[in-house]
């Protein structure tokens, strides 16, 4: 009997040690679902970035002010946070810019200056279009090139229809798609060879049109949607570079091929601010039992500049700062030290995540874990174990205690292959420590928000992103929490399918420490 009841006691205590164990991570996991869904703060955060601050080019004030920002919230939730200076870059400043068609007719044309295009010196430049002509070769090509004397030079194609494919597909005959599909793939192609016969390409020509007087560049990069086009970076040094939209550039195309000789008025303000430093803000709730072992969140900070970078990656961010602010209210005291990384400068080559990896090589050694995300507003679908062979064992251990309704949208990938680029997780994959990415599902992503003017605030899902952020912090606690230390053996990757050659693990690559300076 005696014996009976010690070893009734004894399984008792076991049962009621897992059952605590099982219990405690059951009541963290409910509060943090609580104060995500019944005290977001998602949408203030996202006005406060989106709207008020605006978009993130490196080497912008707005980068900065975003920096200052996020260091303040983090203050203003007890959490310590920093600006890590890792380089400098460029510095400019979006100005005003005002296109307008002036001849034969008036009509305020929707566009905008590319990042770092020089602005028009407080005037405003009114003169005739020109379309870049199709030319045998490139010496024919420099004979004509005096034509584009005291001209706006039109470069782009003039698209054959603002319909994005989809759009032909529910509602055209079966017949009219292929036709247009076989017709623009031969206009494309045709476009292309102008191009290259001039003996230039996409970052030479703009130069050599500047050079030869012209007053300005006018381009249409369209990106596949009603409405939208991508907006990334101006080659010219003295004259502005000017993206307008599909519709726009079409009739303006059209005016100049048919000899109407329509002239453009052009005001682009812009400022050159000198070189600037540049950061990355690393917010940081201190460890309890194993200080200097690091669990971390991480999302590039700045964005392209043709929107307000909301999806790209202002989602990202906001996801990010909610699960440490959860995570801070409800896991004050974690057992490993929680880190965030605000990366700058992801956009032009990882490079605030590529430099915290060299400048932090005690931080990527004791690595248990690093979520990135960055790849728009949708909820989290797919996660891969990034080639580590063990990635399955603790990634679905931690996985587990995530509510299904989350979970079960979740695809994973084990031991998959180490991303060699793409966002900042990469570079921590480079270094042989454990990152992965939170992807996302597409919300057409591609076409109508990545790096497009429509990178706006009314693009994000919160409901989806709210999601993100109670997975991302549970995710974070179960990695903190966890007895055991994450591997990062490697699995032997699959030799390349084309040369036969055994599978590489993707090289550490140096951060652009300084750039944008020639
Ligand atoms: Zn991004």
């Amino acid at each position: 009997m005696r014996k009976f009841s010690s070893l009734f006691l004894v399984l008792l205590l076991v049962t009621s040690r897992s059952t605590f164990a099982q219990t405690k991570d059951s009541l963290i996991v409910a509060a943090i679902m609580k104060e995500a869904n019944e005290n977001s703060q998602l949408e203030k955060l996202g006005h406060e970035l989106l709207d008020v601050i605006g978009p993130r080019l490196v080497g912008s004030p707005q980068m900065q002010q975003a920096h200052d920002w996020a260091v303040a919230k983090y203050k203003s939730w007890d959490i310590t946070a920093r600006n890590e200076k890792w380089g400098e870059w460029r510095g400019w400043e979006r100005g005003v810019s005002h296109i307008d068609m002036v001849y034969p007719r008036v009509k305020s044309l929707e566009g905008m200056q590319l990042a770092w295009s020089p602005g028009t010196g407080g005037k405003t430049i009114t003169a005739e279009t020109i379309i870049i002509a199709d030319l045998k070769d490139s010496v024919a090509f420099q004979q004509w090139l005096p034509n584009v004397k005291g001209k706006f030079v039109m470069i782009s194609m003039n698209q054959p229809t603002g319909r994005p494919d989809y759009n032909w597909e529910e509602f055209g005959t079966k017949e009219s798609f292929e036709k247009m599909k076989k017709e623009r793939t031969a206009q494309t192609d045709a476009w292309r060879s102008r191009i290259s016969k001039t003996g230039y390409n996409a970052r030479t020509l703009p130069p050599a049109l500047e050079k030869a007087g012209a007053v300005g560049i006018v381009m249409s990069n369209w990106s596949n949607g009603f409405g939208v086009n991508k907006i990334f970076g101006a080659y010219t040094a003295k004259i502005p570079t000017i993206d307008i939209s599909l519709e726009d550039y079409g009739m303006v195309y059209r005016l100049t091929e048919s000899d109407h000789k329509p002239k453009l008025s052009v005001r682009t303000d812009s400022k050159e601010t000198g070189v600037v430093p540049t950061f990355n803000t690393i917010a940081e709730i201190k460890g309890t039992e194993k200080p200097d072992e690091y669990v971390m969140l991480s999302a590039h900070f700045d964005s392209w500049d043709g929107a307000s970078g909301a999806t790209d990656n202002g989602t990202g961010t906001l996801v990010m700062m909610e699960a440490m602010r959860i995570l801070k209210k409800i896991y004050p005291n974690p057992k490993r030290t929680i880190l965030v990384g605000h990366w700058g400068s992801e956009e032009q080559g990882l490079n605030g995540s590529r430099a915290f990896v060299e400048d932090h090589p005690e931080i990527v050694k004791n690595l248990q874990v690093l979520f990135n995300q960055d790849n728009g507003t949708g909820r989290v679908t797919n996660l891969s174990g990034q080639g580590y062979l063990h990635a399955y064992e603790f990634l679905a251990r931690w996985l587990s205690k995530v509510p299904a309704s989350i979970r079960t949208q979740v695809e994973t990938r084990f031991p998959g292959s180490p991303g060699g680029g793409g966002s900042d997780f990469a570079s921590f994959v480079a270094a042989g420590a454990p990152g992965f990415s939170l992807s996302s599902i597409s919300w057409l992503y591609g076409s109508y928000t990545w790096h497009t003017n429509r990178d706006t605030y009314d693009k994000i899902v919160f409901d989806d992103v709210r999601s993100n952020a109670i997975l991302a912090a549970i995710m974070i606690y179960m990695a903190s929490e966890d007895p055991v230390k994450t591997s990062t053996e490697k699995s032997v990757l699959p030799p390349n399918p084309r040369t036969g050659e055994p599978g590489r693990w993707p090289a550490k690559t140096a951060p652009t420490r300084r750039g944008g300076l020639n």
